[in-house]
Parts: C-alpha cells; structure tokens; sequence
C-alpha cells in the first residue's frame, strides 16, 4: 500500500460511506479480531458500517465486543445481498482469494464497491482496488493497526478496538510464540493493553471456556495420533462418528493439530476431520521451520495460507486421504530431514 494509496483512501473515508466488512468463511479469531476491530473504527468517523460473515464462528469468539451485530451471509442472505449493492467500500479481512468466502464469492466479484484488501496470506488475488498485504504479518489484526496507523489515527483506539485487534494478534500467534511475532508486535500489544484490552479476560474468553466434551474429543484425537519419526511426521484424524460421539461444535478442533507439532523431532503436523455433510476431509497442516505446508497445500489438497500454518481439502475418503498423504510424504524426505 503506497502512500497514494494511503491519502486516496483518507480521502474516501472523510465522508460518510456505506462499508461492509467481509472475513473469510468460518472465520477464526483474527478474522473476527480484525473485522470488528476496523468495525469500531469506522464507526468513530460516522460511516455506516456492517460486517457480514459468509457464516457462522465459533462460541469462543461470541463475546468480543460488537460481535452481536455481525450478519451471517448463510443464514441472512437477502439483508447481506441489500447492504453489498448499497455498498460504496467492501474491505476484505484475512484472505486472499474472493473463493475463501465460499457463497459470498458471486455477489462480492459482481459488486462495483470500491474493495479494499487487508491480508498476510501468501499471493493475495488481483480483485482489490486498495491491496494491503504482507505476508510477514502476524496477524491481520496487526495489520488493521498499521492501517490505522497509516491513517494518523492510533489516537483513535478505544478499549473496544484494543480489545478485538488483541484477540487476533494473540490467536493468529499461538499467544504470541510463532516466529511471525516481531518486536512490532509486542509494542503493538503493549499500545493495545495501554488502550483498554484488558490481556487476563481475553485469554480467559478464548482459551478457558472448554466444555467437558471437547476435552472428551481431544482425548480421542490424541489417541488417534500416529507417528511416521523418519519422515519427521505427526498426523491425527477424526471420523464423523467420533465427532457426533463428543457432539462436534464449531471450532471444538481448533489448535489439535499443534499436538502433532509439539512432540520432539517433528517438523510437520496434519489433522484430517471428516465432514460428511459437507462431503469433505478437511485437513489442517502445520510445520516448523523452512516446510512451507503453504506449497504442500496448494501443490495436494486444494488449499493454501502461510509457511508454517495452511490448510487444505479432499474429496476422497478419510482412508484414501490418509493414505494419498502418506504416499506423497516420501517425495518431501529431504525437505523434512533437512529441517
Ligand atoms: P487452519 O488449519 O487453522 O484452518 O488454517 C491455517 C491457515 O491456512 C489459515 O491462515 C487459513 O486461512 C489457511 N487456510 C485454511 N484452509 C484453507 C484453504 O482451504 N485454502 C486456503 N487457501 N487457505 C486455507
Ligand atoms: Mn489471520
């Protein structure tokens, strides 16, 4: 994002406008973060302002302020369809391509609403007027910050906005130890927690309020983790019928992967969960190092995001989706033992 850029946009914002906020499909914690962070600023320079999920997040996420107002493309789609053709401005959080948005794509690639794209995911589309990205960001959230920072407005952050961009900073960073946390980003924390984001609450909000079958679901994941050690390879896998035993809610398989990762000597980490209404597996791939799980997404399973975090789909059995990774794994031997 030029300066140009920068002044244009100023520019555009220093009247009210009808804005739409818009995260990638289910969205996680920086998505959320960043969306009504950018929410609550507009907010402050009188716009009108929604943000519209393609659908529906996890609980974890129901309580950041402002998250009450946020429309779900799935469920409320003639209000969503009325508000984008109004639209003057769509900024687009936390994704890079217009299909992240799943039934939203259409109607956002039809809209002639100036867009502007936030992002850190590795090669963002061509679809935006306005293209913030940097893939070194930790977060989305973080970038929201350096948005408004662009925009001579830090003075602006309330407790409100502190609170949401804390969210996804801390989220998007496994609590701020992914090698994509940088100095920047402990001072932005440190600005946010002078601002009102109060860090005990948040964590607390998000990390502490497992159910008891969710902890009854981890126990069945990390019972069906399997090792490959000379292919420094940890891999885990959930049917549908282990999901409906533990009685599956979004975002109850968030962070499993890690496990995977956390055992010595593995530099590579994948979960594969069945979704048989949606006829898939989904499958979360993380790594350590220089295995980008970024290229190994997008060259196997249809999908993609950042060196060390992507993810990924298959439309074959959890078997054969299990098998065709461990088949493919050889190739990448050196890569892993390189590490
Ligand atoms: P997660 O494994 O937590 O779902 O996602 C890890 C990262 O990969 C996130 O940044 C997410 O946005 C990205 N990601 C997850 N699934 C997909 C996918 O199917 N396609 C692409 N391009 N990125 C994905
Ligand atoms: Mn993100």
């Amino acid at each position: 994002m030029t300066l140009q850029d920068i002044k244009k946009i100023k520019q555009l914002l220093a009247t009210p406008k009808h804005i739409v906020i818009v995260p990638h499909k289910n969205p996680d914690g920086d998505a959320i973060g960043s969306t009504l962070g950018l929410y609550h600023y507009l907010l402050k320079h009188n716009h009108n302002v929604t943000v519209i999920a393609p659908n529906d997040y996890p609980s974890f996420l129901k309580w950041i302020p402002g998250e009450n107002t946020i429309l779900k493309y799935d469920s409320q789609t003639n209000d969503c369809n009325d508000l984008i053709e109004k639209a003057d401005i769509i900024f687009t959080l936390d994704f890079n391509a217009l299909h992240r948005t799943g039934n939203m794509e259409a109607v956002l690639e039809q809209s002639e609403a100036i867009k502007i794209l936030i992002d850190h995911h590795q090669e963002p589309d061509s679809y935006a007027k306005y293209v913030f990205s940097d893939v070194s960001m930790s977060s989305t959230c973080q970038m929201v910050y350096h948005f408004i920072e662009m925009l001579g407005d830090l003075d602006k952050i309330d407790a409100n906005i502190a609170t949401c961009l804390y969210v996804g900073i801390m989220t998007d960073t496994g609590s701020f130890r992914f090698s994509s946390t940088s100095s920047t980003t402990h001072r932005i924390i440190a600005d946010l927690i002078e601002k009102g984001a109060n860090h005990t609450n948040i964590h607390n909000s998000v990390y502490d309020t497992n159910s008891y079958e969710r902890l009854q679901l981890l126990g069945c994941a990390l019972n069906n983790l399997k090792v490959i050690p000379e292919l420094r390879t940890a891999y885990i896998y959930l049917t549908q019928d282990e999901l409906n035993k533990y009685n599956f809610r979004k975002g109850d398989t968030e962070g499993v992967v890690n496990y995977g990762l956390s055992l010595d000597n593995i530099v590579l980490a994948a979960i594969f969960i069945e979704d048989k209404q949606e006829g898939i597996i989904k499958i979360s791939l993380r790594s350590k190092g220089n295995f980008s799980v970024n290229d190994f997404a997008r060259a196997h399973f249809n999908g993609g995001g950042h060196i060390n975090a992507a993810g990924g789909r298959s439309d074959l059995s959890l078997n054969d989706t299990i098998k065709k990774f461990i088949s493919i794994l050889p190739s990448y031997s050196k890569a892993l033992n390189d590490e």
